[in-house]
């Protein structure tokens, strides 16, 4: 069958080849469409993934969006299902406890990234305890699923960092309005807050329909803005992460959810870090994947986006293309690009 496969280490070895058919146990579903993000173009350009043990190349693809080929497992043929992206590294308290999202050692492996094969094939089988239902009402926003996930995962870290002391939330800030920035945006909306998104672009309609505040921001005129309650960085600058800790009201949370790998010293005021911090309770933290309960809130909160804003997140995916146009997806910055690789 067909698969999207990479030498990690390689930059631009990304290709589309035979591979053998779906290996191991577990469900047999046939994949749909997979989501593209920064992390397969990093990996598309050699910064970032590692191969299989004892193999050259890895399957990419983690936001998956398919239909289970078979019954069982509580499973029916037909059914429309993603999967999670991280698997337990086997020996660290936080895996054990089905947190591997949290694991302690970082022997982990991950779909499409890491150490497993991903979902961008034809077919796949799957650990039914990994499999998440997506309801047939979702229809193509169930391929949001993954990076909805590892938003609601930032989201339930900070409220529960933020409410480990007297706290009523009103005000956020999202930086970066990319399929991670908007999606954040919907998850902050959805808990009640009033929401202000700034990227680059002059517009983002999907911004405005969520009901939130798009603002059109360079670099450093953030604090124009007012401060905030809960500042979640998804734009991948590390400046911005920096700053997010001087954008914070008392008892401010930050949550750092881009990746800016570039070599460089970012600044930030010694009083903001050296006394208001201190003297207002403020946290900045980073997070990163998802842990099976922030896959059934996201699977929760995307119908009721859809029900609240019907249409809106629709808009977020700017592009399908199938599979062997896989290098037009990787250069699309206009929203989410996904391959799709077979019809329901
Ligand atoms: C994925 C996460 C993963 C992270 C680090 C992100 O793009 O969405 O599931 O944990 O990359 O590999």
């Amino acid at each position: 069958m067909k698969a999207l496969v990479v030498d990690p280490g390689v930059a631009h070895s990304t290709r589309v080849e035979d591979v053998g058919g779906p290996d191991g146990g577990g469900v047999l579903v046939r994949v749909l469409e997979v989501g593209v993000c920064g992390t397969d173009r990093e990996i598309d350009e050699g910064a970032f993934g590692v191969a299989p043990d004892g193999r050259d190349t890895l399957v990419l693809g983690h936001e998956m969006l398919g239909i289970v080929e078979e019954d069982g497992h509580g499973l029916t043929r037909g059914d429309l299902v993603s999967a999670t992206v991280r698997r337990s590294c086997g020996h660290c308290l936080a895996c054990a406890e089905g947190a591997p999202d949290s694991c302690l050692t970082g022997d982990y492996v991950e779909r499409g990234i890491t150490r497993l094969d991903g979902f961008a094939r034809e077919q796949v089988r799957e650990d039914p305890a990994q499999l998440i239902p997506m309801p047939h009402s979702l229809r193509t926003l169930g391929v949001l699923g993954e990076p909805t996930s590892i938003c609601a995962r930032a989201v339930r870290h900070v409220l529960a960092i933020g409410g480990r002391q007297p706290w009523a939330p009103q005000r956020a800030l999202v930086t970066g309005a990319g399929a991670v920035g908007v999606l954040a945006t919907m998850l902050l909306r959805l808990q009640g807050l009033d929401v202000w998104t700034a990227s680059l672009e002059p517009k983002n309609e999907i911004v405005d329909a969520l009901g939130a505040h798009y603002v059109q921001s360079g670099d450093g005129d953030l604090g124009d803005l007012g401060a905030f309650d809960v500042v979640v960085e998804a734009a991948g600058n590390a400046q911005l992460m920096a700053d997010a800790l001087g954008l914070l009201r008392r008892s401010g949370i930050a949550c750092l959810l881009g990746i800016d790998g570039r070599d460089q010293t970012v600044q930030i005021p010694g009083r903001v870090i050296g006394v208001d911090t201190v003297l207002e309770n403020r946290v900045l933290f980073g997070s990163v994947n998802a842990e099976r309960q922030d896959w059934l809130a996201a699977v929760d909160a995307l119908g009721r986006a859809r029900e609240r804003w019907p249409g809106a997140l629709e808009h977020l995916i700017g592009l399908r293309v199938g599979l062997d146009r896989f290098q037009e997806a990787f250069s699309f910055r206009g929203g989410k690009a996904t391959l799709v690789i077979s019809d329901a």
